[in-house]
């Protein structure tokens, strides 16, 4: 098996160097025949190649059996004219990794007690960068006044529903879809309709429907409440760090960005440029990702030492970090990024 590792920028690198001791730990133990092909993107590769996603780096991404993309320091990038593209964006849509799935379950007696995941659709909605064929959905037609376009599609609606409740039906088999069609009575009025429709194929799984800005504060009022919880992009987006630091922490949050054969481990938080290049990040969040990843590959292979790798990686992570000393900083611990992930590895 090989993976495509994109390190990224800011912190990317220290906890891409962290994952992959992980990885070799989990190669080892389950004989994964792990092999690994490195590539810069970011700011690494556009100040080597003028851009931030080189040619041919997605159709690498297509060809190899997973990929490892480390975060991107986006707001650092020139505009795309002059080589500053975004590759998580790319990666999105011309790959097609439409389902953003991020776990936020409590570990080690960190945080509060839940266990759910979102799955946030990631190829259309707020973000206007990925809604048109060329150029972009957000624009000024006169000083002072900008505007930015959404799109919703019935058919990316139907296949991340499909999805969540797919997912659901392993577990609690409740579906929580979050809307705001008392505002956006066309584009949520249009998800909320298809989400019903896919509804009525899953009779076993109960589906609730919650507005936007009331599921925020419910998340904090029970969090244990919820099981699958379906989103558009934006919503998704900021309910994950929510979910995810209520939790424990962001730096503990796993998410892989999965298509119908391509999957991306994608840590939740962002490039950290305020601890980046000082061993202080904490990596659990890509590590736990990339045992997603692992099991992704092999349910969809049928390789069930994939599976039992990935499964085997998260019981290490909830294993060091229950002890307090062997934490990263931001969890008020004194290991090192470097030190975390050798303890993950010591621990499969
Ligand atoms: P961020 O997630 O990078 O950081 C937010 C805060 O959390 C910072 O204080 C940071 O130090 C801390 N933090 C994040 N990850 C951590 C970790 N693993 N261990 C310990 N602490 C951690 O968000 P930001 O500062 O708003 O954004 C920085 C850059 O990242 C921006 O350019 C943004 O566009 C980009 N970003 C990229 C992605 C992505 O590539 N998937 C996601 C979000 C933000």
């Amino acid at each position: 098996m090989k993976l495509l590792v994109l390190p990224g920028d800011g912190i990317g690198p220290e906890i891409t160097g962290a994952t992959l001791a992980v990885l070799a730990a989990a190669n080892k133990r389950f004989g994964l025949e792990l092999s690994v092909e490195r590539r810069e993107i970011g700011l690494a590769s556009l100040a080597k190649e003028g851009t931030t996603l080189p040619a041919g780096t997605l159709e690498r991404a297509r060809e190899l059996d997973g990929v490892i993309l480390g975060p991107l320091d986006q707001l650092r990038y020139p505009p795309a004219d002059k080589g500053g593209v975004n590759p998580s964006a790319l990666f999105r849509v011309k790959l097609d990794l439409y389902a953003n799935v991020r776990p936020a379950r409590s570990r080690a007696g960190l945080g509060r007690a839940m266990d759910l995941v979102i799955m946030r659709e990631c190829t259309e909605g707020f973000y206007s960068d990925r809604n048109l064929h060329q150029g972009s959905g957000e624009f000024m037609p006169v000083p002072g006044v900008a505007m930015s376009m959404r799109k919703i599609t019935a058919h990316a609606c139907e296949r991340i529903a499909r999805r969540a409740f797919e997912l659901s039906r392993k577990r609690k088999k409740l579906v929580t879809a979050v809307h705001k069609a008392n505002v956006f009575r066309v584009t949520d009025g249009l998800y909320l309709d298809t989400v019903r429709a896919v509804a009525r194929e899953f009779p076993d799984v109960k589906l609730e429907e919650e507005i936007v800005d009331a599921m925020a504060a419910k998340l904090v009022r029970q969090p244990a409440h919820y099981d699958v919880v379906l989103a558009t992009n934006m919503y998704g987006d900021i309910l994950s760090d929510l979910a995810s630091e209520l939790s424990g922490s962001l730096g503990l949050a796993g998410s892989i960005l999965a298509g119908d054969s391509v999957c991306a481990a994608q840590a939740q938080h962002g490039s950290a440029p305020d601890i980046a290049g000082q061993d202080r990040a904490n990596p659990t969040s890509l590590i736990l990702s990339a045992a997603m990843l692992l099991e992704w590959i092999g349910e969809r292979k049928k390789v069930d030492r994939l599976v039992k790798a990935g499964r085997a990686i998260d019981a290490a992570v909830d294993k060091v970090l229950a002890k307090p000393e062997s934490r990263t900083a931001d969890l008020g611990g004194r290991l090192g990024t470097r030190a975390f992930g050798e303890a993950v590895a010591e621990a499969l």
